[in-house]
C-alpha cells in the first residue's frame, strides 16, 4: 500500500510497490501488468493529462504545442539537421501517432539475437505477445473507405508496377475519418494509451501523476532507494518504491539515466532512427487528400531495404509545413491548387545513428552521423517513390528540398538525385529507438532480457530504448510486446 510519511525539509515522501517513469507506450503497459498482479503502482508523467472533448476543442497547430515536446521539432544537429517530433502527455506519443501497428518480422528478431547475444526475443515469444496488445487494443485492417483518393492512387500504382502494397493495421475503433491522428484524435477512436491502458490500470488501482517529472534515480549498490521528482509548481517528491519501471522514451529514458549516474557511457550512445522523406505531388484531376483517415494504403515492396512509401495525412496545416521554404508566388499557386496535391511519406531506416549527450542543467543534445551509405538510401528512396508517384499519375513532384524545382520526368528527378547533397535533405523523424539496448555488456548493451541495466536488480526499462535496432517499421508494437515481456518476467520472478 503507498503511504505517506513525514516531509523532511519541504519534500514529500511516498512508498509505493512499483513506480513507473513515462506513460506511452511502455510505460502503459508496465502500469496495467503490475496494477493487475495487485502491485500499488504510481506513474509519474512529466505531460499534461488531456481529454478527448479537450482534443476536439483545440486547433491542431495549439495542440501540436501542447502535446509535443518542443512544439513537435526537436533538433537533431548533423548535415542535414533532422525535426524528432516525440510528444509529452499523458499517454505519452501514441496520443499524437497514427495508429499503426505492426508485427516486428522473424527476420528483424534474429537479427537482434544475433546483435544483442540474447535469444528470449524471438519470434514465438514476440509473436504471442504482440497477438495480445492486437486482442486489447482491437487491432484491425483499415481498408479504403470514404475518402483517402491519394491511397487508392498509389495501391494502383503498386499493382501497376507489380510492387507489394497492404493496408495498414490499425488500433482504432470506429475511425470517423477525422484525418487529426498526429495532433490528437478528436473523436476518441484511436485507441491510445490514454484511453486504453491506463484507464484499465487506473480500474486495477494504479496511480496516474501528470505534470510530475522524475529528476534522479538515487541508488546503491545496483539498489534503487528513491526517485526524486519534481511537480509543474516546483513541489518536490521523494518516491520509494520496491521497483521502478523507466519508460520515458528513447531520449527522456537515456537523458534519466545518465543524469542518474547511471551507465553514463553507454546510455544515449547510440539512438536509432527512421527517416521521413515528404514529396508533395500534384495530379491533373481532384484529389482531395484531405479527406479520408491517415492513409489507407503503405507500399512494402521495398522493406527489405528500409524503405516504405505511405501517403501522408494532407492537411492545410501540414502542407503548408512542407512548402514554407519555397516562394511566396510558387506557395501561392500551390495552395490554390490544393486539391490536386497528395503529400506522400517515405520512411526509411538509418544506418548512422544519433548520439544523446547531456551537460549539467542543460536540455539534452542529440547529433547524428548521418553515413554516405544513407545518402544513398535516400537517393534510391526518392527515386523508387518519384516512379511510384508517376505511375499514380503526378505530373509534378516537390522533392524534400526547397530549393529545387518541381520534377515533371523520371529525368528530371535522375538529375535531382545526381545533384542533391546531404544537407539539402529537409528531413522529420517521428521513430527513435534503441539507446540504451537489450544487449550483453560486451556488445554495447544497457540492460538484459528482463529490461534490467546491467548491474541493478530493482530498476527496469520497457520503452523505445530496449530495442536492439531499429525495426523498420512503426515501433510501437514491438516496443509492447517487449514491455509485456519484460513485465511478466519480473512478475514471475517477484
Ligand atoms: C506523429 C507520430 C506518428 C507516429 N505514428 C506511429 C504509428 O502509427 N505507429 C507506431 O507504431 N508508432 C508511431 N509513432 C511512434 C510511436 O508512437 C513511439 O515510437 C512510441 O510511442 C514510443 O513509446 P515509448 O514508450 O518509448 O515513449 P513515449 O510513448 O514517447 O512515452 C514516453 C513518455 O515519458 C514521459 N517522460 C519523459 N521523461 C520523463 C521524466 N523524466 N519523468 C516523467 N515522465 C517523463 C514523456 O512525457 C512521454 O509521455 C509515431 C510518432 C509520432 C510522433
Amino acid at each position: 500500500m503507498r503511504a505517506l510519511t513525514r516531509p523532511a525539509r519541504g519534500v514529500r515522501e511516498v512508498d509505493c510497490d512499483a513506480l513507473v517513469v513515462g506513460s506511452g507506450a511502455g510505460g502503459s503497459v508496465a502500469a496495467l501488468e503490475l496494477a493487475r498482479a495487485g502491485r500499488s503502482v504510481t506513474v509519474l508523467e512529466e505531460g499534461p493529462r488531456v481529454s478527448t472533448a479537450d482534443l476536439a476543442g483545440r486547433s491542431p497547430a495549439e495542440s501540436m504545442r501542447r502535446l509535443y515536446r518542443n512544439g513537435g521539432a526537436t533538433a537533431v544537429l548533423g548535415t542535414p539537421a533532422i525535426a524528432y517530433g516525440e510528444a509529452s502527455v499523458v499517454g505519452g506519443t501514441t496520443v499524437v501517432n497514427g495508429g499503426l501497428l505492426w508485427e516486428p518480422s522473424a527476420t528483424v528478431l534474429n537479427r537482434w539475437a544475433a546483435l544483442s547475444g540474447y535469444g528470449g526475443y524471438r519470434e514465438p515469444v514476440v509473436g504471442a505477445r504482440f497477438a495480445e496488445v492486437a486482442r486489447r487494443l482491437g487491432m484491425i485492417v483499415q481498408e479504403h473507405g470514404d475518402g483517402n483518393e491519394d491511397s487508392r492512387l498509389l495501391a494502383r500504382a503498386a499493382e501497376s508496377l507489380g510492387w507489394r502494397w497492404q493496408h495498414p493495421q490499425r488500433v482504432v475503433r470506429g475511425c470517423l475519418h477525422r484525418n487529426q491522428c498526429a495532433t490528437g484524435c478528436p473523436s476518441g477512436a484511436k485507441q491510445s494509451m490514454a484511453l486504453s491502458y491506463l484507464p484499465q490500470a487506473e480500474l486495477h488501482g494504479a496511480r496516474i501523476s501528470p505534470g510530475v517529472r522524475a529528476e534522479r534515480i538515487v541508488h546503491d549498490r545496483g539498489v534503487v532507494r528513491a526517485v526524486e521528482a519534481t511537480d509543474t509548481e516546483g513541489r518536490r517528491t521523494r518516491y520509494r518504491p520496491r521497483s521502478v519501471f523507466v519508460a520515458a522514451g528513447p531520449i527522456g529514458t537515456p537523458v534519466l539515466l545518465r543524469r542518474s549516474g547511471i551507465h553514463r557511457r553507454v546510455a544515449g550512445r547510440r539512438l536509432e532512427l527512421h527517416l521521413n522523406l515528404r514529396t508533395v505531388a500534384r495530379f491533373p484531376r481532384v484529389v482531395d487528400a484531405v479527406r479520408g483517415t491517415m492513409f489507407t494504403a503503405q507500399v512494402q515492396e521495398h522493406s527489405a531495404l528500409g524503405i516504405l512509401v505511405m501517403p501522408s495525412n494532407l492537411t492545410p496545416g501540414g502542407l503548408g509545413a512542407a512548402l514554407a521554404g519555397r516562394a511566396p508566388h510558387e506557395v501561392d499557386e500551390l495552395l490554390s491548387a490544393r486539391a490536386h496535391l497528395g503529400m506522400f511519406t517515405t520512411q526509411v531506416r538509418m544506418q548512422g545513428a544519433a548520439r544523446i549527450t547531456t551537460l549539467a542543467g542543460r536540455a539534452p543534445l542529440l547529433r547524428h552521423g548521418m553515413t554516405p551509405a544513407d545518402h544513398h538510401t535516400l537517393r534510391l528512396a526518392f527515386r523508387r517513390t518519384a516512379r511510384l508517384l508517376f505511375a499514380a499519375g503526378a505530373v509534378e513532384l516537390l522533392p524534400p528540398t526547397s530549393s529545387a524545382g518541381p520534377l515533371r520526368s523520371e529525368a528530371d528527378v535522375a538529375a535531382y538525385c545526381e545533384r542533391v547533397r546531404s544537407a539539402d535533405w529537409e528531413l522529420v523523424s517521428v521513430h527513435g529507438m534503441a539507446s540504451c539496448p537489450m544487449a550483453l555488456p560486451e556488445r554495447g548493451g544497457v540492460c538484459d532480457e528482463t529490461g534490467r541495466p546491467h548491474g541493478f536488480s530493482n530498476l527496469h526499462l520497457c520503452d523505445a530504448s530496449v530495442l536492439p535496432g531499429a525495426p523498420g517499421i512503426s515501433p510501437q508494437g514491438t516496443i509492447m510486446s517487449f514491455a509485456h515481456e519484460i513485465v511478466s518476467r519480473h512478475l514471475e520472478a517477484t
